[in-house]
């Protein structure tokens, strides 16, 4: 349900390299897709608000630049924006492509610019990322201040709702998320999200939340980064290495089957996609990239789980969602 894919690839087509999506060094690309038997991949625009002085222009080029991407591995992939459109993809066995903004910020207060994103062909957008902004208080922020999401947050949700465009909460607060379960009429995704009571994170969703949003009908995404997935060491800042460095890689892809269990324990099995946010996080040595899904596969089946449940994880959760809202 997200990868930071466009982002890497437009900002190193900032320094002026042109990467390709067929084959690359990036944690994602068409022929590892294909060997690893894709069904679909969400595609995110993220812009970094802090550091664009006019978010909806940088918008605009990822875009343009998705667009190109895609159009250039046509023979791998397709652009989708309904149902209808996924299903006539993987009926003639390419890849589904689908646009998502990560960081509904970038419209300031302007929520008509709504339109203008559902025109281009975005399907799903998150609130915020580790920013507060007009929407809502970011899960990087919580604390005391948190105002959960603010009136034109609340609305967003509405007319994301009635636009038919899937509400993302990864990266918005405890209490925004609290707030999206009473606004929404319709069930809505965490894309890359995990449980917190297993990595103590803000960005890992508490009990309560993953209960309430299995009984929403809605879909957590697993996240791999390590540091969501396990907690970090004492002697880490003495010795400076990285989390990723200091456990070993069997047990880092068993947290992640740990994470999936739990959730499905907490929030039900129909509940739990993947999320990877592959190029959005540095490396997972035991996932470095979308070539490893059959590992992951895998691990789930030596950590019990049945094949229909993995299924679930892999494809059919998150498939049932695009069914009843795209
Ligand atoms: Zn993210």
């Amino acid at each position: 349900m997200h990868c930071d894919t466009v982002e890497r690839m437009w900002s190193l087509q900032q320094e002026g390299k042109d990467i390709s999506l067929i084959t690359n060094n990036l944690h994602a690309d068409m022929e590892r897709m294909k060997a690893s038997d894709y069904g679909l991949q969400n595609f995110a625009v993220w812009v970094d608000c802090g550091k664009y002085a006019d978010p909806m222009e940088t918008y605009r080029q990822m875009v343009q630049l998705f667009r190109r991407k895609i159009s250039e591995c046509g023979k791998y992939i397709a652009p989708v924006k309904s149902y209808r459109e996924l299903e006539q993809v993987e009926k003639a066995g390419r890849i589904c492509a689908m646009l998502t903004v990560e960081d509904g910020g970038i419209m300031g207060k302007d929520l008509d610019q709504l339109d203008a994103l559902y025109e281009d062909g975005v399907r799903m957008m998150s609130l915020t990322w580790n920013y507060n902004n007009s929407l809502g208080t970011a899960a990087a922020k919580m604390g005391a201040g948190d105002r959960g999401l603010t009136k034109l947050g609340r609305e967003c949700v509405t007319r994301m709702e009635d636009l038919s465009m899937i509400v993302d909460v990864a990266h918005l607060s405890d209490r925004g998320i609290a707030d999206v379960l009473e606004v929404a009429r319709k069930p809505f995704v965490a894309s890359h999200s995990n449980a917190r009571a297993l990595c103590p994170m803000p960005r890992n969703l508490p009990d309560e939340l993953l209960r309430s949003m299995g009984e929403h009908d809605c879909v957590i995404g697993l996240n791999f980064f390590v540091p969501f997935l396990l907690p970090a060491l004492p002697w880490m800042a003495k010795k400076r290495l990285p989390l990723e460095k200091c456990y070993t890689k069997e047990k880092i892809m068993e947290a992640v089957v740990q994470h999936a269990k739990y959730i499905m324990d907490i929030a039900g099995s129909e509940h739990v996609g993947l999320g990877s946010d592959f190029d959005g996080i540095d490396r997972n040595p035991a996932l470095p990239g979308c070539e490893a899904m059959p590992q992951l596969y895998d691990a789930m089946r030596r950590g019990g789980l049945a094949p229909s449940q993995i299924d679930g994880i892999f494809y059919r959760n998150v498939k049932r969602i695009y069914r009843d809202l795209l």
